[in-house]
């Protein structure tokens, strides 16, 4: 409900244009920027936090309107939030990234409330400003821990699963093709134990990173645990010929791709090598046991030497 002039003031907008002290030192005393403007987009006033945040000095910014003082672009956005506020009266609560005057890149949050003149009639709006720059920073931050794994930046576990159950279900549609390449490195804990476990974390890197060259675009990569990596292989329907021989021939591809690239530990140059377990889709073969015949797999190729692919 925006607010009605005959219960706060016999005229709100006399009042808030009139250079009223106590009115001026309540707001200057509010650390965040507070404006004011009448229903034809008028700045009436605003508080020390506002003149600081636009850096320009109220009596710059009394009389004006946004379109002399943003960019067009901007001040299009603000006229129209102000219209539509004036349109539908009562409080109105949006997000925005903006560029300051000096160009800096900030995300505010902004209320307004719209007030009535003594008839009852629309008659302007007050403005809040809340910059919230840090806290997107720390929600994007938030975002990116929950989606990738810190040391690789592939996905992690979680949302590889939740990718791999939409890509399964994609399939069950009969929409596509979908395979799973467990990855496991060859004797890692000898790296660990020979050079330390900082090393073991740069060989990591190092395999992360032989791994996204080897990527195909639409594959998508996970780190599963440790030292293992699950590639999910998913190909549109009707695609391939022969899928089963297509993830095979792929896997070997992710294989040649990490031989052909020595891990340098101090003076030695590490040849790493991995195993891989496969496993492709069958109707009624849930995502979970795609992985787990993909882990039984995995065991045979070790068995049979490392350094090899096995179904
Ligand atoms: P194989 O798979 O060929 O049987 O031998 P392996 O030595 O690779 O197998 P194992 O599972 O015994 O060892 C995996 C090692 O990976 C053990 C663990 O300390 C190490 N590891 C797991 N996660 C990390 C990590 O984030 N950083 C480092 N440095 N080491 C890790
Ligand atoms: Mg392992
Ligand atoms: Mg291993």
């Amino acid at each position: 409900m925006p607010y009605d002039a005959p219960n706060l003031h016999p005229d709100l907008l006399q009042c808030l244009a009139s250079d009223s002290y106590l009115l001026q030192l309540t707001l200057d005393t509010l650390p965040v920027p507070i404006f004011y403007k009448d229903k034809e987009g008028v700045y009436l006033g605003c508080n020390k936090a506002f003149e600081s945040f636009i850096k320009l000095t109220r009596e710059e910014l009394i009389g004006k309107s946004v379109y002399e003082i943003f960019d067009e672009e901007l001040a299009e956005v603000y006229q129209r939030a102000d219209q539509a506020l004036f349109d539908n009266p009562g409080v109105q609560i949006y997000e925005k990234q903006i560029k300051t005057r000096e160009g800096d890149s900030v995300f505010v949050r902004f209320h307004k409330t719209s007030f009535n003149d003594n008839q009852g009639r629309v008659a302007g709006l007050i403005g809040v400003i809340f910059d919230i720059t840090e806290l997107k920073a720390m929600e994007e931050q938030l975002t990116h821990h929950a989606i990738y794994d810190d040391l690789t930046q592939f996905y992690n576990r979680r949302e590889g699963i939740v990718i791999g159950e939409r890509l399964h279900h994609a399939c069950c549609q009969q929409q596509g093709e979908l395979g799973v390449i467990l990855i496991d490195v060859d004797y890692f804990k000898l790296i660990n134990d020979t050079y330390g476990h900082m090393t073991g974390d740069d060989a990591l890197r190092h395999i992360a990173a032989i791994l996204k060259q080897a990527q195909d675009q639409e594959d998508i990569v996970m780190r599963w645990g440790g030292e293992e990596f699950v590639v999910l292989v998913s190909r549109p329907f009707g695609t391939a010929q022969d899928f089963d021989n297509y993830l095979y021939e792929h896997a070997q591809t992710y294989c040649e791709a990490i031989r052909q690239h020595r891990f340098q530990a101090g003076d030695d140059a590490l040849q790493i090598t991995f195993s891989c377990g496969l496993s492709a889709f069958e109707p009624s073969k849930s995502l979970t046991q795609m992985l787990h015949d993909a882990d039984a797999a995995l065991y045979r190729a070790k068995d049979a030497g490392r350094d090899n692919v096995s179904w």
